[in-house]
């Protein structure tokens, strides 16, 4: 039996934290996917309090649950249910709704794919980003936090997502090997697997970040926290890239929104959401050096 006294409950994923986070940095977002059964009208009803709009698609099945176990020692244990199942029909129809919303605006936004689908197809996240690139302008910025096969996939796809966030595990079962510090994945950044991705964030929890810009390598540090609650941070940073880069900032800046976005999130008991105004701060106190 294990009690937990202080339980948090929110609704989130990957594409909702980062969509919140660059929403409350000052974006405007809209949030596209897939809803499923009860929990899925829980999550409908509570979106409407969000500062981003949504456009869900109602499906079988049930969205899913993720249990986040954080001990005394802050060690996080992850449980997380598979989500309902994506059929080829709905992967279409999600898709269809971004390039509707996107042929909409007067000016191109910034795409972020995030998260993972319950899908036989190992490509589709390879699959719609060779359909971003036919509908829409080619120069589209598309962000994909995504990882496992999909990653694989993409990355040997002959179109290329402009950015892409994995952790320095995710990093490390992407490549194959074992990294386990900063230095040891800056040279891995030049892997062949990599080329033709603008922008490779590979985030490293409290100690940062590296980044390879345009070939342009870069290690961003950070200073320590008291951190309360990281569930969501790298959502978080995916929402503080995006937002930059609409803003067109220079590459330190986007690195320093991101790691300070994490970092914010970080420090609330919510999960995936920051402080503007912290995230202002924080920024301060973080150190981009080009390698
Ligand atoms: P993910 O949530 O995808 O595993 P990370 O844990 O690497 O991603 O977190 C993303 C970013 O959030 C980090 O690069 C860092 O800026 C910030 N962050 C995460 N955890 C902490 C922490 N414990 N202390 C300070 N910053 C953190």
């Amino acid at each position: 039996m294990n009690r937990c006294n202080t339980p948090v409950k929110a609704v989130g994923g990957k594409g909702i934290n980062a969509g919140r986070t660059a929403a409350i940095l000052g974006s405007e977002v809209t949030a596209i996917g897939v809803l499923a059964g009860m929990n899925g009208q829980l999550i409908r009803s509570a979106l409407e309090k969000e500062p981003f709009s949504t456009s869900f698609i109602s499906i079988d099945g049930e969205s899913r649950n993720a249990v986040t176990i954080m001990d005394q020692a802050k060690n996080q244990t992850e449980i997380v249910e598979l989500g309902p199942k994506i059929t080829a029909a709905t992967a279409q129809k999600v898709l269809d709704s971004i390039i509707t919303h996107v042929l909409k605006q007067d000016t191109t936004p910034i795409i972020a794919l995030c998260g993972s689908a319950n899908t036989q197809n190992d490509a589709l996240y390879e699959y719609y980003l060779q359909q971003l690139h036919q509908s829409l302008h080619s120069q589209i910025k598309i962000l994909a936090d995504i990882s496992g096969k999909q990653l694989q996939h993409v990355l040997t796809s002959s179109i290329k997502p402009y950015f892409i966030k994995p952790n320095i595990h995710e990093f490390s079962d992407l490549l194959a090997t074992t990294v386990t510090n900063k230095n040891e994945i800056i040279p891995l950044l030049n892997h062949p697997l990599l080329e033709g991705i603008s922008f490779i964030l590979v985030s490293c929890g409290k100690e940062g970040a590296v980044a390879k810009f345009c070939g342009r390598m870069f290690n961003i540090s950070i200073p320590s926290i008291d951190s309360i609650n990281p569930t969501g941070s790298g959502d978080a940073t995916v929402g503080g890239v995006a937002f930059a880069l609409e803003q067109e900032l220079p590459i330190e800046e986007v690195l320093k929104y991101g790691m300070a976005c994490g970092m914010s999130n970080a420090l609330e008991t919510a999960v995936g959401y920051v402080s503007k105004q912290r995230v202002e701060q924080l920024k301060e106190e973080i150190s981009v050096t080009e390698i």
